[in-house]
């Protein structure tokens, strides 16, 4: 089983591959920790990959084509995998199926995390995080019990500072207008499953995981 998971910053892919790696034997590939290990590393892809990361742009498809082409070549991603953050654009999209046709592989299924801007809006800007023990409240949908304080140990809440309402359009306009490519894209190959990710956690991943059932 070979998947892709798709959703704009804030829509939950995190939390979503982490409880589907949990449950199914798939290979995590994301090319966003493998440009971090690159960059951390100094190797001549994370020299390149480095200053768009920093100002928060997208890095260039022929980069992306090279890491890919080199993941895909090892042997674990046989039994199946799971492709977080990539592709990213349509150009990455049509790529991806001239490697893998290359491979004799293909991609099963799309889950699209869906979920409205003006909720990811509260769920970012909403965050609250305390610097002492790292629990995480939303003012909007877990507030602590009393205004910016921690409930564990009382500290002082803070907010991070790329969880603020200008960053997050300018990250939202940029999702919508590479990613929205790469879910027509297939779509049109009717491999895109819709999941509304307005909900809780567990509601979620309910419908995730007996999506991935259905094709086991
Ligand atoms: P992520 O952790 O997926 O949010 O990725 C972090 C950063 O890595 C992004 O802001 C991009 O600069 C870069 N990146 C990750 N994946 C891709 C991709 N498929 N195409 C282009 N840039 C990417």
């Amino acid at each position: 089983m070979n998947l892709l998971i798709i959703g704009a910053p804030g829509a939950g892919k995190g939390t979503m591959s982490e409880l589907i790696l949990k449950n199914f034997p798939l290979v995590h590939v994301s090319t966003g920790d493998m440009l971090r290990a690159a960059v951390k590393n100094g190797t001549p892809v994370g020299l390149k990959a480095q200053e768009y990361m920093n100002k928060g742009e997208l890095v260039p498809d022929e980069v992306i084509h090279d890491i890919i082409v080199e993941r895909l070549s090892q042997d674990d991603i046989d039994n199946g995998f799971l492709f977080d953050g990539y592709p990213r654009t349509g150009a990455q999209a049509v790529d991806l199926d001239a490697i893998l046709n290359e491979l004799g592989k293909k991609i099963d299924c799309v889950i699209n995390l869906d979920i409205a801007d003006e909720e990811l809006i509260k769920r970012i800007t909403g965050r609250r995080l305390c610097p002492n023990c790292g629990e995480i409240y939303n003012i909007y949908f877990f507030p602590p019990k009393e205004e910016g304080k921690c409930d564990k140990c009382g500290a002082d809440l803070i907010q991070r500072k790329d969880d603020n309402l200008d960053s997050l359009k300018v990250r939202l306009g940029e999702y919508h207008k590479n990613t929205q490519p790469v879910i027509e894209y297939y779509e049109a190959m009717d491999l895109v499953k819709q999941v509304d990710a307005s909900r809780a956690i567990e509601e979620v991943f309910a419908d995730v995981k007996s999506i991935l059932e259905g094709l086991c």
